[in-house]
């Protein structure tokens, strides 16, 4: 369960502050409520998403702009205040949408640099567009109706937007959503090989970040009485990248208290006003420095509590039955004639392989002989260069990684990629993010759809931690395991997709010897359910006792091929890799 309290607090201290009798602390705090409208936002795409939208002033800009000069009637007739509010929030969406398009293609910096540039035009057209946006001399701000047209009419009014968003934003980081963004951020490839969508996602959070953040600048024009272009500061923008990164990554509280921090801070330092700035920027070298985790980190009490020494990982494949139950065997998958070279390199060079379902199927061959490059090639992270790769009748050579998931192929990776600041149980529910069913609209407002999701996926994950016996730890931070708890992790994020075929690269490396022999067992029986699975390995031990089929790779090409006792007897083979 996730704790309201610490919100609770916050916004009940707000809600009684206007009965102290300082309006100006009110009007302070009201200004905090408004940036948290568009923080909160923000937050999904910068906290969450690890997208660095720093110029985020434009779409202030843009929604105050937008909602004052239609209040003032400057583009046809004068619209009442909420509707304008409303359209404020459209135009922001779409442009959140524009600005954030960059982010698909270009890498983080140059992104960052494109968010500054529009808010730099934004200003321009601005000034220049003066019989609309009154240029320079700038136009009144939207009055509202009563009963939001007095100081604390108006801050209860940005209190309960500041609220709302609080709580959709909170559902979002609880769904299946928030777990995608996170992991997009931090282990970009295994999510797209779990199968989520980083362009669909994205747009999605630049659409709703770009409408809360332009509906705060309506409020903003409101709160101001009267906008010109100067009130929209490059100093703003920093002000909210950085609430977000000394609130800490991937949490909503944080960057709360971040937002009320940077807004109230100022205030106490008067004379230091026209170093906002630099504060900002020194505070931010101080948290990154003493808690790298920010604010968040800081609140974290649960992860301090050490863990057990000497933890065993006990699987318990019996269990299996509960999450693989294909029944009939289906495709095989089928690589033919498959060549790939990384410059000079043919890393696979005319490669044929079946993998049959209910088989364990060994690659095995020394350090870059390409298996790695094969299973890439399989998951869809690399296209080959001639060949094909099939399942079924299926034609997969050009089709994305992502669409691999849709298969059931699933797979591991030689280094574990997780999600360090995220549960373990958390990061075992990223792998069924595709089997989700509501929209992102529905988790923004919990809908019975989006609860559903949320319990099938908690209980599946709760039920393939049990299988790979890691449950203990499901609510462990999956930074805090051990490198050996790491893969089994992998594996249970792997069984969410209630996989056809798997595809294990050197899931072994690292283990003790028990724990190679339990992981044997537990490979063994996941290829009885049904599913065939590919295992890259370097423990012969572990290959000859459970493979059905096994495949020596040399340069990037077949050396042998057969049952483990032909591999065994196999002279080259032995005499090259095996040694003995
Ligand atoms: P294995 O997993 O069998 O150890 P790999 O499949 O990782 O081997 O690598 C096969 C060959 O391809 C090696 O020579 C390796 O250096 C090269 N290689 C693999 N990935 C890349 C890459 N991304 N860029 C350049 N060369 C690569
Ligand atoms: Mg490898």
């Amino acid at each position: 369960m996730r704790s309201m309290f610490p919100f609770l607090i916050v916004f009940g201290l707000a809600a009684v502050l206007p009965f102290t009798g300082s309006d100006y602390w009110t009007l302070i705090a009201t200004r905090a409520a408004i940036y948290w409208v568009l923080v909160s936002g923000l937050n999904l795409a910068v906290g969450f998403g690890g997208q660095l939208a720093i110029g985020y002033v434009a779409l202030l800009t843009l929604g105050a702009y937008t909602a004052s000069v239609l209040v003032a009637g400057n583009l046809g007739p004068a619209w009442p205040a909420f509707p304008a509010l409303g359209a404020a929030g459209v135009v922001g969406a779409v442009a959140g949408v524009i600005i954030g398009l960059p982010a698909l293609r270009l890498r983080t910096f140059y992104f960052a640099m494109t968010t500054l540039g529009f808010a730099t035009i934004l200003t321009q057209v601005a000034l220049a567009w003066q019989g609309v946006t009154g240029g320079g001399i700038g136009l009144p701000g939207p009055t509202l109706p009563a009963p939001f047209d007095t100081g604390p009419g108006f801050y209860f009014l940005c209190l309960a937007f500041a609220a709302f968003c609080t709580w959709i934003t909170a559902n979002v980081a609880h769904s299946r959503f928030g777990r995608a963004l996170v992991a997009i951020r931090d282990a970009e490839v295994a999510a797209e090989a779990i199968g989520i969508s980083k362009p669909a996602l994205l747009v999605t959070v630049f659409l709703f970040s770009g409408a809360t953040a332009a509906i705060a600048g309506g409020l903003f024009a409101t709160l101001q009485s009267y906008i010109t272009p100067d009130a929209f500061t490059f100093d703003l923008s920093v002000l909210f990248f950085i609430a977000i990164l000394i609130g800490g990554r991937g949490s909503i509280l944080g960057p709360l208290l971040g937002t009320i921090i940077l807004t109230v801070l100022p205030e106490f330092a008067a004379p230091l006003v026209a170093w906002s700035t630099f504060l900002y920027a020194a505070l931010l070298l101080i948290i990154v420095l003493v808690i790298p985790g920010g604010i968040a980190d800081l609140l974290d009490f649960a992860n301090r509590r050490p863990l057990e020494r000497n933890r065993a990982i006990i699987p318990r494949p019996e269990l299996l039955a509960e999450i693989l139950d294909h029944g009939a065997a289906r495709a095989t998958i089928d690589l033919r004639g498959v060549v790939l070279s990384f410059g000079g390199v043919r890393a696979i060079d005319g490669l044929d392989l079946q993998i049959e379902p209910r088989q364990v199927h060994g690659l095995i061959g020394p350090n870059g002989s390409g298996k790695t490059t094969t299973l890439n090639v399989i998951s869809g992270y690399y296209r080959p260069e001639h060949g094909t790769v099939g399942l079924g009748d299926v034609d997969l050579s050009h089709q994305p990684t992502q669409a691999r998931a849709g298969l059931g192929i699933a797979r591991t990776f030689q280094t574990p990629r997780l999600i360090g600041e995220a549960s373990v149980l958390q990061n075992v529910m990223i792998g069924g993010s595709i089997n989700g069913t509501a929209s992102f609209a529905e988790s923004l407002l919990t809908l019975p759809r989006h609860r559903r999701d949320e319990r099938r996926l908690r209980a599946q994950a709760t039920l393939a931690l049990r299988v790979v016996g890691l449950e203990s730890l499901a609510a462990v931070r999956a930074d805090r395991l051990q490198h050996s708890e790491l893969r089994f992790m992998e594996i249970a994020r792997a069984l969410m997709l209630h996989p056809t075929f798997i595809l294990l690269d050197e899931p072994a490396a690292g283990l003790s010897t028990d724990e190679i022999k339990r992981l044997g067992e537990l490979i063994k029986r996941i290829s009885q359910r049904g599913t065939g699975v590919l295992l890259v390995e370097h423990h012969a031990d572990l290959i000859f006792d459970i493979c059905d089929t096994v495949t020596v790779l040399n340069l990037g090409r077949e050396l042998a091929a057969g049952t483990p006792s032909d591999i065994r007897a196999h002279k080259e083979v032995v005499s090259a890799y095996l040694g003995a």
